[in-house]
């Protein structure tokens, strides 16, 4: 039988039935049922499912993708055009307060070459990331998102260049810009001021979120699993904020340190954490836009694509050029080296490999896809 039916059939089978049924079990199919559970519930989930039970929210979770994507795995092309950063946020390897990083700054030529060879390999979807990098200002940004637009027409565009204005952000939605990823990084204002220096709020960070969703934007959220000082009502925390604002995307990843940072000591976050609530992210948000993220596959090879088998549905590749990578480390271990085509290529086979299959596609969120 091909893989991909083999893995097809083996997502839709039902989970055995434990004989005593667990409280987490019940849990899950309550959210499955696309019922929100309360902040002890999500507790609950979080400290206290079993590896059976993780097993159940995974292989409801890959029915749900299934439903709605089938076996399609978009994959979005990463341009990491800046690593300035006026931020200092603890965790990063780019943060302001890093002297050893070598900076750099790519403009719209550099680009949109970037660009040109990702589109020839089947990437319709551009993203564009940077620290928050104020030499980029609005027209700047402007004018590189009209070129890209203009070039690529039936290509998306998000960027994930951090906090601005809202009339900023509605200018680059009309300059043809189509999703915005912002992580919130922590649902929790407290812990928030734990990975952040004052001058850095949660409320403006909601703030941009919220502007974002409002004018239009595909709008992505996000936190990282096991971020130093974090817990389980954090976490819990940070779905419930989820299920609230409801974004098109969410990215989520292990907390990697980076050895730069005052962070540079601690531990990483869960790997088996964070598939497990990858699994939950789907349930709650059945058609959302869900990256198997770099920061799983660099904790532990083979994560990313347990990513995809945990409900996720989407991957990002670096079409960064190759020369400039190596100064964009959020963490310690990123892969920088590949070259674009091999490293598409790989993907596509290690896709084919668990039954999915990469596709050539803009992968829009469902409700506002055109
Ligand atoms: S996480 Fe983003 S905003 Fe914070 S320091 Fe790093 S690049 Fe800057």
């Amino acid at each position: 039988m091909p893989l991909r039916q083999t893995a097809e059939l083996r997502a839709l089978e039902p989970t055995p039935v434990p004989s005593v049924r667990s409280r987490c079990a019940d849990l899950i199919d309550t959210l499955a049922d696309g019922c929100r559970l309360g902040r002890d519930g999500l507790v609950t989930l979080i400290t206290s499912a079993t590896a059976a039970d993780q097993e159940h929210a995974r292989r409801r979770a890959v029915a749900v993708a299934h439903e709605h994507f089938g076996n399609r795995v978009f994959v979005r092309g990463l341009i990491e055009f800046s690593n300035h950063c006026r931020q200092d946020c603890l965790y990063c390897g780019i943060r302001k307060g890093n002297r050893a990083v070598e900076r750099y700054r790519l403009d719209a030529e550099q680009i949109l070459r970037c660009c040109a060879q990702g589109y020839s390999l089947g990437y319709r979807t551009f993203v564009l990331q940077s620290g928050e990098d104020a030499w980029y200002t609005t027209d700047v940004v402007v004018d590189i998102v009209s070129r890209i637009r203009a070039a690529y027409p039936d290509c998306a565009i998000t960027l994930s260049i951090g906090e601005r204005g809202r009339e900023a952000y509605q200018r680059f939605l009309d300059a043809g810009a189509d999703r915005f990823l912002l992580r919130h990084e922590t649902a929790t204002a407290d812990h928030y001021a734990q990975l952040h220096p004052p001058s850095q709020q949660l409320a403006t960070r909601l703030r941009c979120l919220a502007d974002l969703k409002e004018i239009g934007f595909q709008t992505g959220a996000g936190f990282m699993v096991g971020s130093p000082f974090q817990t389980p009502e954090h976490l819990a925390a940070d779905l419930a904020l989820l299920a609230e604002l409801r974004p098109h995307m969410v990215g989520i990843g292990p907390f990697l340190p980076h050895r730069s940072t005052p962070f540079g000591d601690r531990s990483a976050g869960s790997v088996d954490l964070t598939l497990f609530l990858l699994s939950l992210v789907r349930l709650m948000l059945p058609t959302v836009l869900l990256p198997s993220t770099t920061a799983l596959g660099t904790a532990r090879p083979g994560a990313r694509e347990q990513g995809i088998q945990a409900g996720a549905n989407v991957l990002m590749l670096n079409l960064s050029p190759q020369d400039q990578r190596a100064k964009y480390l959020l963490y310690d271990g990123k892969s920088v080296s590949g070259e674009v085509a091999e490293m598409t290529h790989a993907v596509q086979r290690s896709l084919e490999r668990i039954g999915y299959t990469m596709v050539v596609d803009r992968g829009d969120h469902p409700e506002v896809a055109r």
